[in-house]
């Protein structure tokens, strides 16, 4: 059931011998060979020649079904006509103006129609940049020192958050009282200790950590389905009540969420956090992130106010060809398209089910909106421990690689997330494969 690692990889190296190649060169001038962490990948990493609507190809000429979607980004599919024309158009205009235009009222428009919780936002680079001015809004708004998030859950690459995010068991503390530890080398010590961790599906924990500490957490952190792990929505609109009747900020990370559905997860669970940070889709496949919220919290950062505002900014944060590709994606985005990659990812759910119960696997499929992954475990993946505890991530990385050399790439995201350029036969193709993967032997 499943081959093994090894004999997987001796076809990864026989079929991907560019990739190979440009890895040796790579790694003269990039630490491991790769420009960001996220791209390292075992026995070495797949170099992309060029992707166009649901497919990439290698630099050996293989061509992939792309599940991965540049970290769940491109929902749309590749080369958009109309982001791909938004993004010409904003060449011809002139980049790198250095001044505002009046795109940036045009997103920003689309955005507070498209969420009941925002009335006004501000974009960044990136996830990371946007979680970390929320971390500095909810503190200057409460005057209150501390973070909450929740355990294993990510909210960027900065020291505030980066915290108990893929903590080994052995060192998370109890169960219903996680300890908070930090996620890198080199990340400030104080970090830790301005962080609470909460469990997440632990309703009656995380309500007793969080009131014993609510005259110290200015905000809470969350995200509504990391990993797209089995968290109900009831659970979502648990932690807005107990954070509302505490007086606390919650901060909504619908980073990957957009593939969730059209108002994202906050929508879905019909909850109103203080604030949201988006990335990934909403720049159509250009770096981006974004903080949005109603326009007494989002005041905040109208340093032109004087004394108790924040200065938000960042040299290339909104720059006009993000913003243009960011535009187009959202408009192209319509209930109708959400539709669609609802109805493949319900096919996919159905496909995953039964392939893994027809070869008596273990298994968890979960799905919403774009996105479905499963879980190698007969235990419900409710928190970062069950996960942990019970998921065969092994086994995961094997059935991913099998994938991949029957020509569809999981690589880049978090399980599958559709794009609107599929149709039924990708869906199926991909549950054939997993079929064959699940009953090769070495
Ligand atoms: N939050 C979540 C839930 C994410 O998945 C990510 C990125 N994977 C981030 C924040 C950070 O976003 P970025 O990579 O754009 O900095």
């Amino acid at each position: 059931m499943v081959r093994s690692n090894e004999s997987l990889q001796e076809e990864y190296r026989r079929v991907t011998p560019r990739s190979r190649a440009q890895w040796e060169r790579a790694k003269k001038s990039m630490p491991g060979g790769i420009i960001k962490g996220a791209y390292a990948s075992n026995p070495y990493p797949h170099y992309v020649a060029k992707a166009d609507g649901c497919h990439i190809w290698d630099l050996d000429g293989r061509k992939y079904v792309d599940f991965g979607n540049h970290h769940t980004t491109t929902l749309v599919g590749h080369n958009h006509s109309e982001v791909v024309q938004a993004i010409k158009d904003e060449a011809d205009r002139g980049f790198g103006l250095g001044a505002p235009t009046t795109l940036e009222a045009e997103i920003a428009e689309e955005i507070a129609d498209r969420f009941a919780s925002i009335e006004q936002v501000r974009f960044t680079n990136s996830g990371t940049e946007a979680s970390l001015h929320a971390t500095r809004m909810v503190r200057a708004i409460s005057g209150k020192p501390k973070v909450a998030k929740f355990e294993g859950a990510y909210h960027g690459t900065h020291d505030a958050l980066e915290i108990s995010v893929n903590t080994p068991i052995d060192e998370s503390g109890p169960a219903e009282s996680p300890t908070p530890v930090a996620s890198q080398d080199g990340q400030s010590r104080s970090a830790e200790d301005d962080v609470v961790i909460l469990p997440y599906s632990d309703r009656e924990s995380a309500e007793l950590i969080l009131r014993e500490h609510k005259d110290e957490v200015a905000g809470v952190f969350y995200d509504a389905k990391p990993g797209m792990w089995d968290i109900s929505k009831d659970f979502t609109r648990f932690v807005r009540d107990i954070t509302r009747e505490m007086g606390i900020l919650m901060v909504m990370d619908e980073v990957v969420s957009l593939r969730t559905g059209y108002g994202g997860a906050q929508t879905a669970a019909g909850v109103e956090p203080d604030i949201s940070i988006f990335g990934k889709a909403m720049g159509g496949g250009l770096p981006v992130g974004v903080i949005g919220g109603k326009a007494e919290v989002m005041e905040l950062l109208d340093h032109t106010q004087g004394a108790g505002h924040i200065l938000q900014s960042g040299s290339f944060s909104g720059n006009n060809f993000t913003l243009a590709a960011g535009l187009a994606t959202l408009r192209a985005l319509t209930p109708e398209v959400y539709a669609h990659l609802g109805s493949l990812s319900a096919r996919l759910h159905a496909g995953l089910e039964r392939a893994f119960t027809d070869a008596g696997v273990p298994h968890q499929v979960l799905s919403e909106g774009a996105a479905a992954n499963f879980f190698i475990t007969d235990r419900p993946a409710t928190s970062y421990r069950t996960v942990a505890m019970n998921h065969d991530a092994a086994m995961y990385e094997r059935i991913a690689l099998g994938l991949f050399l029957k020509g569809y790439s999981l690589r880049g995201g978090i399980g599958f997330t559709v794009s609107a350029p599929m149709e039924n036969g990708h869906i199926d193709g991909v549950v054939e494969a997993l079929e064959q993967v699940l009953a090769e032997k070495d």
